[in-house]
């Protein structure tokens, strides 16, 4: 076989394995992502309720000082009450003590809502924080082990890199030119085998002349139907013969 067409090969090989690290480093990821994915969606939940925890105390605080003030009115209208005069005036002043009244009932009435969903919350929280401490711990876990393998795969790309530019430095500028025109639309298919007489980039069967060309010659010779690099394994001829 042609040297340079040798070399093709050879580089579409490397190129082909130096892509598939990207998706292998993405499985090796994938489990510990998805976990570090609910942990972080338990965080932000956990941030909510606890947002929502401070302004429910702050509604509290409210009521509370409300609750003060009604409590030194009625003060007031008991201290009035006792240096009240006229009917009029005491029917006024009870109007008043029985209003002050209702309104001190309601907001302590919303201390407790407010005291309930607090602590409701806060269970809330607790709960969410159980899970996150159990990802927590299986993120650990399983962390050691992946970073072992990134850095192995990482290794292996290394290596397949260092050998790509030794093959680079050998080859002809041209003819990698050319291979990496056909390789910016053909991707990992820019070099292709035939078999059965067929281009195994695109499926088209090539004519008996171009067949017996892409056998006999030496010159590196591209698909009629779609334009990728053609080459036939020597040894799959030993066998067709
Ligand atoms: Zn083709």
């Amino acid at each position: 076989m042609n040297k340079h067409l040798r070399q093709l090969i050879d580089l579409s090989k490397i190129d082909k394995e130096i892509d598939s690290f990207e998706p292998k480093m993405e499985e090796i990821k994938k489990d510990l992502n998805s976990i570090i994915t609910d942990r972080d969606t338990f965080l932000k939940e956990i941030e909510n309720l606890n947002e929502n925890i401070v302004d429910l105390k702050n509604k509290k605080r409210k009521n509370e000082t409300h609750l003060a003030e009604l409590s030194s009115k009625l003060e007031d209208i008991a201290k009035k009450n006792s240096q009240v005069k006229t009917e009029k005036e005491a029917k006024a002043l009870n109007l008043e003590d029985e209003i002050t009244k209702e309104q001190l009932s309601f907001a302590n009435d919303e201390i407790d809502r407010f005291d309930k969903t607090i602590e409701n919350q806060k269970s809330k929280t607790k709960e969410l924080q159980t899970n996150v401490n159990e990802l927590e711990k299986s993120i650990k876990a399983k962390e050691v082990n992946v970073n072992k393998n990134l850095k192995e795969t990482q290794e292996q790309r290394e290596k397949i890199s260092t050998q790509k530019s030794k093959l680079i430095s050998e080859m002809d500028q041209k003819i990698i030119t050319f291979y990496e025109k056909i390789r910016r639309w053909a991707g990992n298919t820019a070099v292709v085998e035939v078999n059965k007489q067929a281009c195994y980039g695109c499926f088209m069967k090539i004519s008996d002349r171009i067949h017996s060309e892409v056998i006999k010659t030496e010159d590196i010779i591209t698909c009629p139907h779609c334009g990728r690099i053609i080459y036939i394994d020597p040894k799959s001829v030993e066998q067709e013969v």
